[in-house]
Order: C-alpha cells, then sequence, then structure tokens
C-alpha cells in the first residue's frame, strides 16, 4: 500500500487545505486582542503570584509535599486503572471519608478534575428529558455537562433566584437540577444559596453547588459556603469542588447524599471511564485538608487578604470587586487594554490573572487578582504598586 498523501483536488468545494482556516481566526483573535499564549513559568519564580489558585498557598508546603512523595513511593506514577478496576486506593478512600466530614456531606467520590466532576454529577443526575437550569456565567465545566447531558438547559441571568422560580414552576419536565457556582471565579461573588435551596425544595429540583472558590475559603473553616449558608448535609443538595485550587493539589469531587454517590459510581461516564486520580495527588489533598482542619484561621486569613487587595485598588481609583471569598477582580473594559495591563503587571512583578472574551463578555475584560493566606503586608504593597503603575 502506498503511504504517498494523494495530491489534494484544489477545484473541489472548499479549496485549499482544510486547515487553512485556522490561520485566518488566529489574525482575528490576533487583532482583537484575544490570541492566547501559553507561558510556561520556572519552578522558582521571583515576584509575586496573583494569577493561581493556591488560595491558601499550601501548594509547596513541605507537609503537602512530603504527603505527595511518600504515595509515589509507595503506590507509583499513577492508580494503573479506573477507579472501578484498580484506580482505587485506600487513600482515596481516606481522602472521600476526610473531604465528605470536613464539608458535613453524607458521602464523597473523588474525581480526576473538578472538570470531571460537574461533567460526572450534571449528566448522572439528569438527562434527556430532563431540565438543567444554570447560572448565566457558571464555569464552563458546568456549561458543558448541560450540553452533554441532553437535557432542556435554561440559562438565568447572573443571581436571579425569581427566575429559576419561574423557568422551575412552568417546567414540563419531572426531573430538575438548577446548577451553581458558590463563589463566582472572576468578580469572586457568593450565590444566593439559601434562597436557591428554598425554591428548588419549594419545586422539587436538585441544587447543585460547584464549591470549586468555596472550599478552604468560605465560612468557618473553610467548609464552604453551603456550610455557611446552613445547608450542609442536606437529603436535596449536592457539592462540587477541585483539589486543584485551596487544597493545593490535582482532582476533584462530588459530596452529597450517600445515594447520590452510590447511582455516580454506576452512571457518571466521567468517573468510570476515565484513569483513577494519581494516588500523590491524592494524599497531597488530604494533606493540604488536614492542615486547613487544624488550622481553621486559614479561610479567614485568605479572605482578609482579598479585602485589602480590593481595598487598595479601590484607593488608587480602580473599580474592584468586592470579594467574599480568595478573588476580586478590576475592571479594565476593552481585551486589548486588559491584556496590556496585566503585562504591565508583570513587568512590575506581579502575575495577575487576565479575564478576557470568551471567558467574560465583550467590553468587560478584567485582571483578576486571587490572595492568599500567606500574603505578607509587604506582598500586598507590592501588589499594589504594581497594579498602580500599569493602570496610570
Ligand atoms: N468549577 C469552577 C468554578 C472552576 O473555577 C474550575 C477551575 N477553573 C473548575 C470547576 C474545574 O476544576 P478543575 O480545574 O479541577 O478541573
Amino acid at each position: 500500500m502506498s503511504t504517498e498523501s494523494p495530491t489534494p483536488d484544489r477545484s473541489l468545494p472548499g479549496g485549499g487545505h482544510p486547515l487553512d482556516w485556522l490561520d485566518l481566526r488566529e489574525k482575528e483573535r490576533e487583532e482583537a486582542g484575544l490570541r492566547r499564549r501559553l507561558r510556561p513559568r520556572e519552578a522558582s519564580v521571583d515576584g509575586l503570584d496573583l494569577a493561581g489558585n493556591d488560595y491558601l498557598g499550601l501548594t509547596r508546603d513541605e507537609r503537602v509535599i512530603e504527603a505527595g512523595v511518600r504515595a509515589l513511593r509507595t503506590w507509583g506514577g499513577g492508580s494503573t486503572g479506573s477507579r472501578l478496576v484498580t484506580g482505587s486506593t485506600t487513600l482515596h478512600a481516606g481522602l472521600e471519608a476526610e473531604l465528605a466530614e470536613h464539608m458535613g456531606a453524607e458521602a464523597a467520590l473523588v474525581f480526576s478534575s473538578g472538570y470531571l466532576a460537574n461533567l460526572g454529577v450534571i449528566c448522572g443526575l439528569i438527562g434527556k428529558g430532563g431540565l438543567v437550569v444554570s447560572d448565566a456565567i457558571n464555569h464552563a465545566s458546568i456549561v458543558d455537562a448541560c450540553r452533554l447531558s441532553r437535557a432542556r438547559v435554561a440559562i438565568t441571568p447572573h443571581c436571579d433566584v425569581e427566575a429559576v422560580a419561574r423557568v422551575l414552576a412552568e417546567r414540563a419536565e419531572e426531573r430538575a437540577l438548577v446548577a451553581v457556582d458558590a463563589v463566582f471565579s472572576v468578580d469572586g461573588d457568593i450565590a444566593p444559596l439559601a434562597e436557591l435551596a428554598a425554591v428548588t425544595r419549594r419545586y422539587g429540583a436538585v441544587l447543585l453547588v460547584d464549591e470549586a472558590h468555596g472550599l478552604g475559603v468560605v465560612g468557618a473553616g473553610g467548609r464552604g459556603a453551603v456550610h455557611a449558608a446552613g445547608l450542609a448535609g442536606a437529603d436535596d443538595v449536592v457539592l462540587t469542588a477541585t483539589l486543584s485550587k485551596a487544597l493545593g493539589a490535582q482532582g476533584g469531587a462530588v459530596l452529597g447524599p450517600r445515594r447520590v454517590v452510590e447511582h455516580l459510581v454506576d452512571a457518571a461516564r466521567s468517573f468510570i471511564f476515565d484513569t483513577g486520580l494519581a494516588p500523590a495527588s491524592v494524599a497531597a489533598a488530604l494533606a493540604a485538608l488536614r492542615i486547613l482542619r487544624a488550622e481553621p484561621d486559614l479561610a479567614e486569613r485568605v479572605r482578609a487578604n482579598a479585602r485589602a487587595l480590593a481595598a487598595g485598588a479601590r484607593a488608587a481609583g480602580l473599580r474592584a470587586t468586592a470579594p467574599e471569598g480568595a478573588v476580586t477582580s478590576v475592571l479594565v473594559g476593552e481585551a486589548r487594554l486588559a491584556f496590556d495591563t496585566a503585562a504591565r503587571c508583570a513587568e512590575a512583578g506581579v502575575r495577575v490573572g487576565c479575564f478576557r472574551p470568551p471567558s467574560v463578555p465583550d467590553g468587560i475584560s478584567r485582571l483578576r487578582l486571587a490572595a492568599r493566606a500567606d500574603l505578607t503586608s509587604a506582598d500586598l504593597e507590592r501588589a499594589l504598586t504594581a497594579l498602580r503603575y500599569a493602570t496610570s
């Protein structure tokens, strides 16, 4: 058989190379200031990182590192298979038990990422013939899960509880799920969880809350926004979380009533057909969780640092959101300007996040500043000096 590729017939519909359109798209993104580039960082960076999600500063904590290294030596580099075959270790079971206890849930199930946890729980609980109600600025993993679920999807305006109630009241579907981020990842505001739970309860729907930015940060001891809203352990509320932010590791989890978790073991495709989370990540997350439980004031420390960043930015005449978790965002406007401002912050030694379309709507690009529990007052001053320089 010849391995030579046939000469393309340029006279066919479409002409040209089938990937030529990529060059056009790249040019368009470049011109609109929307081209993204990977910037691999070194392990030891000079400067201050306010772009990452290591909210409690635990990623490089010696106890977390040691737990990960020990797990690598004990279990090897990977989990060797899917959770239902060889990929469940006693470490996974231990993390599930302690995470559930910490957040006041009956049971937990560890996934390979928070993204896959959202796919697994939404597609596992709702399908064709069902309804998912999703907040307009929910995380992309919820958006993608809604699409994949094949349920009818109703998008409601941001934090509009009445709109959620209306959609639920007027639905024809029997099964319904309302999905919402606990803490919104860009602006850092918290969803009205008590009100949403009252509505889902009234209309017989399940409430799914993504605690990616709540765990370790919000509520007493960082037990999350659901716990803070008095909903921990509710039999109609399900949570997802990531192990990659406050817990400084990698992976995700679903938490909630035991019957939900048991159902997902049998039904969540992103659980069943994915290799189990690497033991080193599980052990690192478990070590971080134990640190958080032993030092519950870490959560308040990160929130106080976020408030200090926002207050400093406002004092400099900038429009900063009021942080309820670790994050504050500074409104810039046009994508190109946001990109240039973030680059100037980096020049001044402070790395900040830059959110442009499609992560946020056109015209409201912004800088995202993520506080950490271990920031000193000198770090805060350095961050604000860089911000003033970048926006002057
Ligand atoms: N949900 C939210 C709200 C997030 O911000 C993220 C991460 N950016 C995820 C889910 C996905 O978590 P992971 O990175 O563990 O896949």
